[in-house]
């Protein structure tokens, strides 16, 4: 039976340690503010841009909420990008996606300026995390490094599978086990034989977007399952990739859906944005 790797304490724990550092800094004069773009209504992302900030709230972080109508074209949303980075009391832009079909995602991406790209999307972020320099980690692996780091697992030398190569999480995660010293693989819907591969994790990292895919079946004995996904069941209910009542009892650590993975990642965006703060000051 596995051990519960509880995300949901973690990042509490962060959050803490981030709001108390937040709190020092106001002595000092320095504030710290996020601006949050959510273009349209997507019922996910609302919830989403929600939840970045309540915790903006908690961590002491000032939240500037631009919310556009669906209509907003791809020129109005790169000039108030622009704006928002020449704005020095703002600290960290985020824009929430996916966008509306008229807007190119890239070109907005692109148009943040990297001292503020908070979600560490920017290709100048993603580059230097490719030849390990400074710059802003993607918040759901660099959740993931610190969710097992904080658990006590170790990472170093051990064979790491990762499932899924999106630029957001597979890529970037496969980056940062790499410099954690991870043996580490990546696989992808064109992986010959999915099963042998995961099968040899020590570490293994589901983010593909299939409900309940990965089962005992995929799973060393013993092994640390760390489940990206947020997919919904049969029944319309919140659950990950991982098949998690069959999995947990060959794993020898999982994290659930929800409470595992995605309270991290929000945790990591508030530390993303102090970050972003201390290198602007
Ligand atoms: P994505 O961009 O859709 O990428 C999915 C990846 O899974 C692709 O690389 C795809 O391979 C691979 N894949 C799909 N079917 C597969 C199969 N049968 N066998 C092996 N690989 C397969 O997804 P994403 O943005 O990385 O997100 C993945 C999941 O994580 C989603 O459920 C998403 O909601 C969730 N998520 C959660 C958080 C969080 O904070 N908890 C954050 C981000 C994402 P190809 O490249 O070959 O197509």
């Amino acid at each position: 039976m596995a051990t519960l790797i509880d995300g949901k304490k973690i990042s509490q724990e962060i959050k803490d340690e981030l709001k108390e550092k937040v709190a020092k800094l106001k002595e000092d004069g320095i504030s710290i503010s996020l601006a949050v773009i959510q273009v349209g209504n997507n019922p996910a992302s609302t919830v989403y841009v929600g939840n970045k900030k309540k915790a903006c709230a908690y961590v002491g972080i000032e939240s500037l909420a631009y919310e556009l109508p669906e209509e907003t074209t791809e020129e109005e949303l790169l000039q108030l990008v622009q704006e928002l980075n020449e704005k020095k009391e703002v600290n960290g832009i985020l824009v929430q996606l996916p966008l509306p079909g008229h807007i190119d995602e890239d070109k907005v991406i692109q148009a943040i300026s990297p001292a503020k790209d908070v979600d560490g999307f920017h290709p100048q972020s993603v580059g230097a995390l490719s030849i390990g320099q400074k710059g802003f980690v993607s918040c759901t692996p660099a959740g993931i490094i610190e969710l097992l780091k904080r658990s006590g697992i170790a990472i170093d030398g051990k064979e790491c599978v990762i499932v899924g190569r999106s630029n957001i999480v597979g890529k970037p995660m496969a980056l940062l086990l790499l410099r954690e010293n991870g043996t580490v693989t990546v696989c992808h819907s064109h992986t010959a034989d999915l099963k042998e591969v995961t099968r040899r994790a020590d570490i293994l990292v589901v983010a593909i977007g299939k409900a309940k895919m990965i089962d005992a079946d995929y799973i060393k004995e013993g092994a640390v399952v760390i489940d990206v996904g947020m997919d919904r069941d049969e029944n319309g209910k919140l659950c990950g990739d991982v098949d998690f009542e069959s999995a947990k009892e060959k794993a020898g650590a999982i994290t659930p859906v929800p409470g595992g993975v995605g309270p991290m990642t929000i945790a990591m965006l508030m530390n993303n944005c102090v970050e972003s703060a201390l290198m602007q000051k």
